[in-house]
């Protein structure tokens, strides 16, 4: 079985919620399904049947950090998972791998489990490996720091929301690399135009424990459809 995690990004509102929720929960998913709404929403699922995350947290617990989210916090009011330096972070919001690596350890130290996103964008396409291992260079040289099985998501950021998908070889080449970087402990999904056409076949390939989803997660039958699957 597998993690299948729905990221809304900034999308959503509360009735979305509340009609999702509905529909979600009549799902039978024998996966884990962990969903992160954008955090003002978080407190919709109350009731929901499955585990809820957070798109985004600070690496300090509390104090003067206007409009951060505190990872105790998220805690508190019931995330179980918190995504951690996404690309649109990354590019947007000009995070560094110093603060990802920060964010991962405040997030681990709220017993959450964090989903820490890697990927390279189109122009370093054929440098792949260099900027995985550069972007996972705390983690490598903090051993132990991933002792508390995280997941991590290799997202190509030229797949996000672009219907672009790495060959099946392709998915297995990277994933084998960051396996071999990481160890068997950590968890690792896949993330990039993820859809119910093509989730299984991902989700086949070896070393990918799960899926990272954006666009599809925001149609609640098929997200429905990609959670039911059983051949994972
Ligand atoms: C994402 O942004 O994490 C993502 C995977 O988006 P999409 O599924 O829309 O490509």
């Amino acid at each position: 079985m597998g993690i299948i995690v729905a990221n809304w990004k900034m999308n959503g509102n509360p009735d979305f919620a509340d009609n999702f929720i509905e529909e979600i929960n009549a799902a039978d998913s024998e996966n884990t399904v962990v969903v992160c709404p954008p955090a003002p929403l978080l407190g919709r699922f109350r009731n929901f049947r499955y585990d809820v995350g957070a798109q985004n947290c600070f690496c300090e617990e509390k104090g003067a950090f206007t409009g951060e989210n505190s990872p105790r916090l998220l805690r508190e009011i019931g995330c179980k998972y918190v995504i951690v330096g996404h690309s649109e972070r990354r590019s947007i919001f000009h995070e560094t791998d110093d603060l990802i690596f920060k964010k991962h350890l405040a997030v681990v130290a709220e017993n959450m489990i964090p989903i820490v996103c890697i990927g390279e964008n189109a122009e370093n396409r054929d440098n792949r490996e260099k900027v995985i291992s550069d972007q996972l260079s705390f983690f490598l040289n903090n051993p132990g720091s991933t002792d508390k099985t995280p997941c991590f998501a290799y997202e190509p950021v030229w797949g996000i929301g672009t219907g672009l998908i790495p060959s099946p070889e392709e998915i297995e080449t990277i994933f084998a690399f960051i396996r071999n970087l990481l160890g068997d402990k950590v968890s690792l999904l896949y993330g990039g135009s993820v859809n119910a056409k093509n989730s299984s076949e991902i989700l086949s390939r070896k070393n990918v424990d799960g899926l990272l989803i954006g666009g599809a997660s925001l149609k609640a039958d098929e997200f429905k459809k990609i959670i039911e699957e059983k051949s994972f």
